[in-house]
């Protein structure tokens, strides 16, 4: 068959066209024999539009709609005018994939598809063999810490929920996207939707809860588009509603689209924001899993986490927590972008180096060298090129100043100021502040204004040293994730750029 990414960057790039160009091309020959799917991200997606042909695995990149007839006479010894691509390019084979298992394989459009894969078994499984404290228990040991950028153990969290008591409970799944570079989660749903719906299943019923919602940006029709699609088929299908499997388990899900505001990601204001009020955090205790949507004890688990459920019911507790770090099990999805060669979504297990990630996966930066990895989006921070050898797990990017956070990874080349970088950061925080609080409205403005002071030329010394407190009292001050973490990116690249802020300072005589 011919499987041709209709995610949305391989979309931007062409890729409807040139499915219907090859799926004529294939009927100008009389192939019935050969099947044209659409298929989510394969992941190269700065060398799109891809195709690849299986069984063989062949490979094209940059593939144009005038390619498509070239492309179906190759499968009889032609030559097809589209660049092949490598698939044994360490950006491929340096990847597991467990969350991305089926992106690139199968249509997302297609419930069948799915299911051939292998899909709704977990659930079929948990519901017909287990119990919900056995279902949390093997959550539990697999090691699975949330994937949203905090990495709480998914485990603990599913047993507070499940202890919580409540007349109802929920189960969100956070899609709520914000992080400058970051589409991991977007291309998640894009490529394999009913893996979260099976995923929340799971979760809900291990809980005891009985309604679902996804809460998705607005800025992602298609992930919403695929989304609905996959609701309905599940539904019809009976798998989800009432009675799924005629097991006595109701589970239904909605999706409620957010209107883009970054602060929506915060788990508090996302509540809100679904009760249908302005999305603003609220103080926590009381944490969601004991009074969350209306009150009710609520789970909330983003994209990715819930797309590691059913693999990790299929293959048991003791396969996952065999994948990854001491302390960081299993996989991680990035979006690699920035100054890189290969841009694109990757799946790798936790415990290999930043190097491994630009060097090897990414091909390193066109020009010049590699200056700095930022990971965490605005609430990470700036890894300097000599700590590229750190590993990628929660606690050891904790350890140089920066977070896993949700995912976004961003290269930069020595042609990067790094001053700049943290103005770029620190201009989408203040922007994206919901005001609620004084230390983050007023402190972000405020840093943002040394930042530009710095970058005029008109700061002094003492005034970096006045930006440094200022990111202190910020963080511990500031009521929710988005203010305690803005002053990251300044903290970072004070720590590991000082030179490039004070090749800034005026002199004070
Ligand atoms: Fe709003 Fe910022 Fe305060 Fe969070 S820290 S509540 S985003 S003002």
């Amino acid at each position: 068959c011919i499987r041709c990414c209709t995610a949305l960057g391989c979309q931007s790039a062409g890729s409807l066209s040139l499915k219907q160009r090859l799926e004529e091309a294939v009927a100008e020959v009389d192939r019935t024999d050969i099947e044209v799917i659409g298929v989510g991200c394969m992941g190269m997606c700065g060398h799109g539009p891809l195709v690849r042909v299986d069984p063989d695995g062949v490979l094209y990149e940059h593939v144009h709609a005038a390619d498509a007839p070239s492309i179906v006479a190759a499968l009889d010894g032609g030559d097809a005018t589209a660049p092949r691509g490598d698939p044994q390019h360490p950006f491929f084979t340096l990847q597991k994939r467990i969350v991305l298992e089926n992106s690139g394989i199968i249509d997302p459009e297609r419930i069948e598809s799915y299911i051939a894969a292998g899909g709704y078994q977990a659930l079929y499984c948990v519901l017909h063999d287990m119990t919900p404290a056995e279902v949390i228990d093997v959550v539990t040991r697999s090691g699975l810490r949330g994937r949203g950028g905090a990495g709480y153990p998914t485990g603990l969290k599913w047993a507070t929920v499940a202890k919580s008591h409540g007349d109802r409970k929920y189960v969100v799944c956070n899609a709520d996207e914000g992080d400058p570079g970051a589409f991991m989660d977007r291309s998640i749903i894009e490529s394999d939707p009913h893996k979260i719906l099976e995923g929340m299943a799971i979760a809900a019923y291990a809980v005891g809860a009985d309604q679902g919602y996804v809460y998705v940006r607005a800025e992602y029709p298609l992930a919403i588009q695929r989304l609905q699609r996959a609701i309905a088929q599940a539904r019809r299908l009976g798998l989800l509603g009432a009675q799924i499997f005629d097991a006595g388990f109701t589970f239904r899900i909605d999706i409620r689209v957010g209107a883009g505001a970054f602060v929506c990601g915060e788990e508090t204001a996302l509540m809100a924001s679904i009760e249908g009020r302005r999305g603003q955090p609220r103080p926590r205790p009381p944490y969601p899993a004991e009074s969350g949507l209306w009150g009710r004890p609520t789970l909330i688990n983003n994209v990715e986490t819930f797309a590691n459920i059913p693999p990790i019911i299929r293959n048991g507790a003791e396969w996952f927590a065999a994948i990854g770090a001491e302390h960081s099990k299993g996989t991680k999805v990035f979006a690699l972008t920035g100054k890189i060669r290969h841009t694109g979504l990757i799946e790798v297990p936790m415990g290999v180096t930043l190097r491994q990630i630009v060097e090897e996966m990414g091909g390193g930066v066109p020009e010049g060298r590699v200056k700095a990895v930022q990971t965490g989006g605005p609430s990470g921070g700036c890894i300097p090129a000599a700590l590229l050898d750190t590993p990628v797990d929660y606690e050891s990017l904790q350890r140089v100043g920066s977070i896993m956070g949700s995912g976004g990874m961003v290269v930069m080349d020595d042609a990067t100021n790094m001053v700049d970088v943290a103005h770029f950061y620190m201009e989408f925080c203040k922007d994206e502040s919901c005001g609620k609080c004084i230390p983050c409205r007023a402190g972000t403005a405020q840093m943002l204004h040394m930042l530009n002071l710095i970058r005029s030329g008109q700061a002094t010394a003492a005034d970096l040293a006045r930006l440094e407190q200022l990111c202190i009292m910020v963080k511990e001050t500031s009521l929710c994730g988005l203010g305690q973490s803005a002053p990251n990116p300044v903290l970072s690249t004070m720590k590991y750029f000082r030179e490039e802020y004070e090749a800034f300072v005026r002199d004070e005589g």
